[in-house]
């Protein structure tokens, strides 16, 4: 079975590993969200793709939620004491990997092209695509004024509530992400953030159009359990933008682009206004087993 899994970072690193356990992994396709991209002192940070790459590898820090384990922090330490830019966390060993891909996008390499070969150094078997190559960049609006995906994030804590999600950047989609979603038995949204992590890949119109023709089941999978968030704003911007943090609420953010939600048993109750199939189940992935299991019952719908 070929599958295509739309996915931001951390939420949806998790559930890639668990598909991979259930799944052959060379035949799971990644399409990795880089409107969070960022260009810190000099480098090109991808961090939803470093996510994927570091979940998948092994090398992710499980208990922080981001960046690597065992991490040592001299090279920022030494940014700090210079008075240098130190507002984005960047460990030493996480470094290397944006000095590596820093110099390939200086030589004219594209994005995808140099994140395929990390992969494979990483000995990744799944295939981790950007949705594309081109600029493509997330911005915040709020009250206290406009604001980069990051800047938002990460120097404000997203503390500011969001008026509206932009993406600025005419981007096409990289190479083999249209054959992935075509080639595909399954396409998968994993259970991300609607807003900042999957619609930034949905606004490469190509992608967007590729699932709204789609041949086969697209289900996606819920970040909310109870209506919150497991971590970060989701549950918060739902509630600003959408209006609620119910199951249909969340299916709204996918009009059109899903056949079934996963939900969990927390939100069982609230199903009547879903206008898509419901499949509900235990979602929390606190450890393989969970992974694993949340993978099967967004397959469901495909098995059966
Ligand atoms: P980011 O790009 O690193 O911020 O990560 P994502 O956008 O991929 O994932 C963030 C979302 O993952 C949040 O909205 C969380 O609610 C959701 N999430 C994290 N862990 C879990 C989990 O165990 N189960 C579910 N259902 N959602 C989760
Ligand atoms: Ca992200």
């Amino acid at each position: 079975m070929r599958v295509a899994v739309v996915s931001g970072g951390v939420g949806g690193a998790r559930f890639v590993q668990g598909l991979v356990d259930v799944v052959e992994p060379r035949e799971v396709s990644v399409i990795g969200n880089v409107g969070d991209d960022v260009e810190v002192l000099g480098m090109h940070v991808s961090p939803d793709l470093d996510s994927i790459v570091y979940t998948l590898a092994g090398l992710n820090d499980e208990e922080r939620g981001w960046g690597r384990a065992d991490e040592t922090w001299h090279a920022l330490e030494t940014v700090t004491s210079l008075r240098g830019e130190d507002w984005f966390k960047l460990g030493d060993r996480d470094v290397g990997l944006h000095l590596v891909r820093t110099q390939a996008l200086r030589a004219g390499e594209p994005l995808s092209a140099v994140t395929a070969r990390i992969a494979q150094a990483l000995g990744l078997s799944a295939t981790l695509l950007p949705a594309t190559d081109d600029e493509l960049r997330t911005w915040i609006d709020t009250a206290a004024g406009s604001f980069s995906f990051q800047e938002w994030f990460v120097a404000r804590g997203h503390r500011d509530d969001v008026d509206a999600v932009r993406f600025v950047g005419d981007a096409k989609p990289a190479p083999d992400v249209l054959e992935a979603l075509a080639a595909a038995d399954a396409i998968l949204i994993a259970p991300s953030n609607p807003y900042v992590s999957i619609h930034p890949i949905l606004a490469v119109r190509e992608i967007r159009d590729a699932l709204a023709a789609r041949r086969v089941p697209c289900v996606a999978v819920s970040p909310l359990i109870g209506g919150r968030a497991v971590k970060g704003p989701a549950d918060r911007m739902l509630t600003r933008l959408a209006g609620g943090t119910t199951p249909a609420h969340v299916a709204g953010c996918y009009e059109g682009l899903i056949d079934a939600l996963v939900v969990d048993e927390a939100d069982a109750a609230d199903l009547d206004a879903l206008p898509v199939r419901a499949i509900v189940t235990q979602t929390l992935m606190r450890d393989d087993d969970a992974r694993r299991r949340l993978a099967e019952a967004a397959l469901e719908l495909v098995a059966a």
